[in-house]
């Protein structure tokens, strides 16, 4: 009962996050005229193709998509399966954090956290770019689970400071020696926000699954002959979210 109520719930984030990043992309990245002359808060759903509002009965998340078969009511354009996927990635993020947390309390800060690394892969991945309000969101998150986690200790910050250093000294020694930039500043500012989150012990299992992450990305874009720039902080996100469920191991490093 209580894992149907919140199945619910995700899927109502994961359509407002669908939507959202549908109007923060077209607001301040791809400078879209209407999207711009809104208020992107509170304008009520609209068809990205002809701007007609949406009735309620077609904005229910996943399967109004599926009962529609992916065409807009309005003027019968094809609606992106972006939209789609954003709903099934964000239900299934939740319910894992569901299923590998024990208290509500975690489960509810951990899935805000998701939420928002989400927002940040999505927009990464295809931009190359991490918008600076939600490194803030995220790390006013952090900050407040690892509190719940006990882990909000002096040597744990002392190493989220470094962190942020490490990642700051490879961005300079990469640019000196390259001559360009291989991690950018939103990678350096996001990385020591992630390490808030687990426990010390673990960061240097995070920054090796992320970079494990983008060498595979980085062989497989090549292959594909696809450009070969890496969104590091969509690997981050990707590598942190996996401490949320609870997938590595308490490694006995200390
Ligand atoms: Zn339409």
């Amino acid at each position: 009962m209580i894992i149907s109520l919140y199945i619910i719930f995700s899927a109502l984030l994961g359509s407002f996050l669908a939507s959202f990043i549908y109007r923060y992309v077209n607001k301040n990245i791809e400078a879209d005229a209407y999207v711009e002359s809104i208020n992107i808060y509170t304008e009520p759903s609209f068809c990205p193709t002809c701007k007609t509002k949406i009735d309620w009965y077609h904005l229910i998340p996943v399967l109004s998509y599926l009962f529609l078969r992916g065409k807009a009511k309005c003027c019968g354009a094809t609606i992106s399966s972006k939209y789609f996927l954003t709903e099934i990635l964000v239900i299934s993020s939740f319910s894992l954090i569901f299923i590998t947390n024990d208290s509500w309390g975690l489960i509810l800060f951990k899935s805000f956290i998701s939420l928002t690394l989400i927002f940040i892969a999505l927009i990464d991945y295809q931009y190359k770019i991490i918008p600076l309000s939600s490194l803030l969101i995220l790390f006013i998150l952090a900050l407040i689970l690892s509190a719940l986690e006990g882990l909000f200790m002096l040597p744990e910050i002392f190493v989220a400071i470094i962190s942020g250093f490490l990642l700051l000294a490879t961005r300079w020694l990469f640019f000196k020696l390259k001559g360009k930039e291989a991690l950018g500043l939103g990678d350096v500012i996001l990385f020591p926000i992630l390490t808030l989150m687990i426990p010390m012990t673990l960061v240097p299992i995070l920054l090796l699954t992320a970079s494990l992450l983008g060498i595979l990305e980085f062989f497989l874009s090549s292959k594909l002959k696809r450009d070969s720039e890496i969104a590091f902080g969509f690997h981050l996100a990707i590598a942190s979210y996996l401490g949320l469920v609870n997938f590595y191991p308490i490694l006995p490093l200390i």
